[in-house]
């Protein structure tokens, strides 16, 4: 059978309310000069459904739409795999501090599972490294330690995590959503011939059925889509940069490091390593700073970030900025602050003339404190906010400044 969905025309009213909950404009509306009260009707067009059931929920009170789906059959047997997994990406023997967050939502999803946290470490000189990775919450390190692994290259790290997952099954593997994860994760996906969801900005588990409930923002940004791997294993995302808190090291954790051998001659590498070059041309070193001022359309005219400079200067903190003020020119992209530019979480976060759309609370949303400077009280960011300063930021900000100065004298 195949999947089917209806409108049941007895029980349509023709309110329109799937029409905006399609996010693929498969319904339209047409007239029934027939009807006793004139109601228009939904017509679904098959071709653009993909039967997402979007409508069937947005029609819920009038039970107009029936849709019926095929039984989705696992591909493999989905018992034979148990296990939470994250991959320590390093760079030069260096942990990258995503790692660690991903530990920490790794823990929370291997204790709802009851199952083992493992981690995988790929490098060269990099066997120490594994304790770190044990007091941050790891059970289990499996280790891949050779001068092969000097440097990051899809090919020779693909072949040698394809292999170990193949042999473990583990049920869930994350990695950072950083330029080497992107790269690495795809192509680990494609061999084992299983789903990825890309830059997750949340994770659960579904307790029955054991799927990773992987949240991400979709259709640019204007929905969370939660996105699940049902007949494939082992499940894979990707998670951005300080959407979760780091877990913090317990010193002397016990734990099992698995040192595996490396048959280098079995590994070809299609694109050969010349040189690493670091690329500062856009640092503004949003990610670390654990003070962010940030400047949105409310400052009305390029000269306002002059402002927003002084006070993240006086506080040692960086300047970030809303998409809009990215777009009219008035700052560089390396400081908007979102869901298309830096997801940042710093201790505090200063919002000057930002509304708080959800583009841009995606990317600062974890901010431990949030200060929001705002003409309008009713706005999301004042809203959120732990403290709302409502009035005009020219008047507020050359306020704060001055305080500061004050004080400091
Ligand atoms: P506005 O929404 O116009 O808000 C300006 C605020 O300033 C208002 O609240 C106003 O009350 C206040 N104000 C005005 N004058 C003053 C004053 N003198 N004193 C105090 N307050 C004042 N946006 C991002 O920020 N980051 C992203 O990564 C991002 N990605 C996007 C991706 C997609 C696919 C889409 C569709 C949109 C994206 N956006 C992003 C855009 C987002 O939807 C908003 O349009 C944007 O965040 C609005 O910026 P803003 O808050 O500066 O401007
Ligand atoms: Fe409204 Fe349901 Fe008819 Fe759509 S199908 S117009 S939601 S009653
Ligand atoms: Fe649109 Fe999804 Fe309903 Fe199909 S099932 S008509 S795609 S909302």
């Amino acid at each position: 059978m195949a999947n089917q969905i209806n409108i049941l025309a007895d029980k349509c009213i023709g309110c329109s309310l799937c029409v905006s909950a399609c996010p693929f404009g498969a319904i339209t509306m047409t007239d029934r000069p027939d009807h006793p009260k004139k109601f228009k009707l939904a017509v679904i067009d098959v071709n653009k459904c993909t039967f997402c059931g979007a409508c069937v929920q947005a029609c819920k009170v009038f039970k107009a739409i029936e849709m019926k789906k095929d039984e989705v059959k696992p591909a493999v047997d989905l018992s034979q795999y148990r296990g939470v997994w994250v991959y320590a990406e390093q760079r030069h023997g260096v942990v990258s501090t995503v790692v660690y967050e991903l530990l920490n939502q790794g823990r929370i999803l291997a204790d709802k599972l009851q199952v083992p946290l493992s981690a995988v470490l790929i490098g060269s000189n990099i066997t120490s490294k594994a304790q770190d990775l044990i007091d941050r919450g790891a059970d289990k390190v499996y280790v891949y330690d050779d001068p092969i692994f000097a440097e990051f290259q899809d090919d020779s790290y693909t072949a040698i995590l394809t292999e170990l997952l193949k042999k473990e099954k583990p049920e869930i593997i994350l990695m950072g959503a950083t330029n080497i994860g992107r790269s690495f994760a795809s192509r680990v996906a494609a061999k084992i011939y299983t789903g990825l969801t890309a830059d997750c900005t949340g994770l659960d588990v579904d307790l029955t059925t054991r799927n990773l409930q992987q949240t991400r923002p979709a259709f640019g940004g204007n929905i969370m889509a939660t996105i699940l791997t049902p007949r494939h294993r082992p499940q894979m995302a990707t998670v951005r940069h300080k959407v979760f808190k780091e877990a913090k090291p317990q010193s002397g954790r016990k734990g099992e490091v698995i040192v595996n051998k490396v048959d280098a001659s079995k590994i070809i590498n299609r694109t050969k390593f010349l040189q690493f070059f670091k690329d500062d041309s856009a640092h503004v070193n949003l990610h670390d700073a654990d003070i962010i001022v940030s400047g949105g359309r409310g400052l009305g005219k390029p000269e306002g970030f002059k402002l927003i400079e002084e006070l993240a200067d006086l506080l040692g903190g960086a300047v970030g900025s809303s998409r809009a003020a990215v777009d009219s020119g008035w700052i560089p992209y390396s400081h908007q602050v979102g869901q298309t530019g830096t997801t940042v979480s710093p201790k505090v976060y200063i919002a000057c003339g930002i509304s708080g759309q959800i583009q841009h609370m995606i990317g600062m949303g974890s901010a431990e404190t949030i200060i929001a400077i705002n003409k309008d009280k009713d706005c999301p960011m004042m809203q959120v906010a732990t403290y709302s300063l409502e009035g005009d930021l020219y008047e507020i900000i050359p306020a704060i400044i001055s305080e500061i100065k004050k004080a400091r004298a």
